[in-house]
C-alpha cells in the first residue's frame, strides 16, 4: 500500500463515520401530542404526520 492508496483508504472511512452519524434517532416517549405541532396524535404517536416529523428533525438537528 502506497502513500495515495493510504489517503483513499483514511478519506472512506472518513465518509462511512460522517454516514453513521447523519443516521437520525429518535428516541422519544408517545406523550398523545404531536411534538411539533402539540396536535392530538393517536396512542403510540409522536408525530400527526411526516412533515411534522420533518419540521421537528430539523429544527433539532437531526436532518
Ligand atoms: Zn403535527
Amino acid at each position: 500500500m502506497d502513500e495515495a492508496d493510504l489517503a483513499e483508504h483514511q478519506e472512506q472511512m472518513h465518509r462511512d463515520r460522517a454516514l453513521a452519524m447523519r443516521k437520525p434517532v429518535l428516541i422519544l416517549p408517545a406523550v398523545g401530542e404531536c411534538y411539533n405541532c402539540r396536535d392530538i396524535v393517536p396512542p403510540g404517536v409522536r408525530f400527526c404526520d411526516r412533515d411534522c416529523r420533518a419540521d421537528w428533525e430539523l429544527r433539532n438537528g437531526r436532518s
